[in-house]
């Protein structure tokens, strides 16, 4: 199973707009983030974890060329405003695409992108999508895939992690449910996570504390995304123990054993 990092940048990406400071200015590929989303990949099937504003440009970048179905964490707009661009699947797929999001999620995408739920008899300018509610535990299968969610609390929000055998994707989240720690402890060998920055949030874990979420289920490569303009791919890498690194656009993770 192969992941790929598509963005790995906070809510504002990096560079923020506007901003002159030493990271949003590096010449350095590694410093230049687009909002977070992943692909998973095995064989000829791609899951896609959230349909970030520069979605086009990530999927074409990183040269995908099909997709099975999407996993949403939750739909703030850096998840999920390049919703729109699901569309280029469904003229190849021509069937609706399986997305699957916590139920109370449902309702909201069909507020945010309410003109792909409204029946004009031409499907052509809107995404072809079928949501499907999931649920804290209960694995589900999506493009071939077996996916394990966990419910997450993201300050004012909700937000869901995802356990893809040995492989686990967490953003967006405040405090780990104690409960999930001893469910997938032991279970995750690799697990990419939100860590923002060294500061404080009222809404995110940051690095300290995903590195100490890491170190709690006993990951073996944490990889730290969701990054914002105060982390330097290169400066502070020093600062981390050695299971742990940065993600970067473009980065590709091998997960090798079991997948189920
Ligand atoms: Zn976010
Ligand atoms: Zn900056
Ligand atoms: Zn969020």
């Amino acid at each position: 199973m192969r992941v790929t990092i598509l963005g790995s940048g906070t809510s504002t990406g990096v560079p923020v707009i506007g901003c002159q400071c030493a990271i949003c200015t590096s010449t350095d590929s590694r410093n230049q983030r687009t909002r977070a989303s992943i692909m998973v990949s095995e064989d000829d099937r791609n899951l896609l974890i959230d349909t970030a504003p520069e979605l086009r440009l990530q999927i074409l970048k990183n040269g995908f060329r099909t997709l099975g179905g999407v996993l949403y964490s939750h739909l703030h707009a850096d998840h999920s405003a390049g919703f729109d661009d699901l569309r280029a699947f469904y003229f190849k797929n021509r069937r609706p695409l399986e997305i699957y999001m916590l139920p109370e999620y449902i309702p909201e995408l069909k507020t945010r992108f309410s003109y792909a739920f409204v029946d004009t008899g031409y499907g052509g300018i809107k995404p072809q999508v079928d949501p499907r509610p999931i649920e804290d535990g209960n694995i589900f299968v999506a493009a071939g895939f077996t996916v394990d969610p966990a419910r997450l609390d993201h300050g004012h929000a909700s937000s869901c992690g995802f356990r893809i055998g040995n492989f686990a994707y967490v953003t967006d989240f405040k405090n780990f449910p104690k409960e999930k720690i001893k469910e997938w402890r032991g279970k995750i060998d690799v697990m990419v996570a939100s860590g923002i920055h060294f500061g404080t949030h009222t809404s995110h874990s940051v690095i300290p504390e995903t590195l100490q979420l890491f170190d709690d289920l006993g990951v073996k490569r944490g990889i730290l995304s969701h990054l914002a303009h105060d982390v330097d791919y290169v400066e502070h890498q020093r600062l981390l123990p050695n299971f742990a690194e940065f993600a970067y656009d473009g980065m590709t993770i091998d997960v090798l054993g079991p997948v189920s």
